[in-house]
């Protein structure tokens, strides 16, 4: 059997991604597993001389306000946040071999969501280079799902 011990949930706070991580909850809690929650950022820009990094304290006020917002309970579950900067498929492929996680759980679509794709394009490519399952959820679930968690 295949034992799922690490789940890789990216997330770029978008509704898509707000189904998917009930999912990833879930089956976190249903594993036992440790779920390890990634935001990539865009790389490093450059303002006249400046560079505005991808500021950790940023993500972080970002990334709760988002969980208030979906207001799922994830008492039990063992989370671990994770930033990275630059391109996000390179970068979840990358930690994914990383950790070895042995699930991504993943949104099919994104912020700059292209509904007439079957899935977006960071999807797509994590889900053709992975060395380990991924499942994508595609959003909305149906109305009648009740609370995962
Ligand atoms: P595209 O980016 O090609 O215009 P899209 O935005 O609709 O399309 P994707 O970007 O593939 O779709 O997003 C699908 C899923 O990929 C998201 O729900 C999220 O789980 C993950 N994802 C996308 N961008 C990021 C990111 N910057 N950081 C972490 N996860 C991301
Ligand atoms: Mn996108």
């Amino acid at each position: 059997m295949l034992p799922i011990r690490s789940i890789l949930y990216p997330t770029d706070f978008s509704e898509s991604s707000a189904q998917a991580y009930r999912v990833a909850c879930s089956l976190a809690r249903d594993y036992g597993a440790k779920l390890i929650v990634l935001h990539v950022a865009p790389p490093e820009t450059v303002y006249s001389g400046l560079i505005a990094a991808p500021s950790p304290n940023l993500y972080h006020a970002e990334l709760e306000k988002w969980l208030e917002h979906l207001e799922i309970a994830v008492a039990g579950i063992r989370v671990e946040h994770r930033l990275k900067e630059g391109d996000p498929a390179k970068e979840i492929l990358g930690l994914a071999g990383e950790v070895s996680c042995d699930l991504i759980v993943m949104g099919s679509h994104g912020r700059t969501s292209l509904e007439r794709l079957l899935v977006g394009s960071v999807a797509e490519t994590v889900f053709r280079h992975a060395s380990c399952p991924v499942l994508i959820v595609r959003a909305p679930l149906a109305a009648h799902t009740p609370p995962l968690v």
